[in-house]
């Protein structure tokens, strides 16, 4: 693309390259809930989990303190995400971890990984998930 100057980029070249720049700094969520709602959340990949915390919070307003969980069954077992310093990266990359979390797309899609919250409202989940 080029950057000239008098180049007005369209809207859409913006969208293209934004899209771009979002996979390769970010991880991007699902953020689910067991009510079958959910939201495509991009997330940086130097960012801490306390911050994951804080800015899914800033997305959704939550009435209560939320939490956040790699899967359904880790949610019943009530194995939250942790409220670390601790960049998502470097928790998505520890090996145990790594082998539990899956893609939910397949390729070319690009890689997104479901998390699962929780905001207060968990007592009620019918939801069956393997
Ligand atoms: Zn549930």
């Amino acid at each position: 693309m080029n950057h000239g100057l008098g180049n007005v980029l369209t809207y859409e070249e913006c969208l293209k390259e934004y899209n771009k720049q979002i996979r390769s700094n970010n991880y991007l969520f699902l953020i689910k809930k067991c009510c079958g709602y959910g939201f495509l959340f991009p997330f940086n990949k130097e960012a801490t989990l306390q911050e994951l915390y804080r800015f899914i919070g800033y997305e959704i307003k939550p009435s209560k303190p939320i939490h956040l969980y790699l899967s359904h069954q880790l949610m019943h077992l009530n194995q939250e995400i942790p409220h670390l310093d601790t960049s998502i990266e470097t928790y998505l990359k520890d090996p145990i971890r790594n082998r539990n979390i899956k893609p939910l797309y397949k390729l070319p899609d690009p890689v997104v990984y479901e998390i699962y919250l929780d905001d207060g409202h968990h007592s009620d989940c019918r939801a069956i998930f393997g």
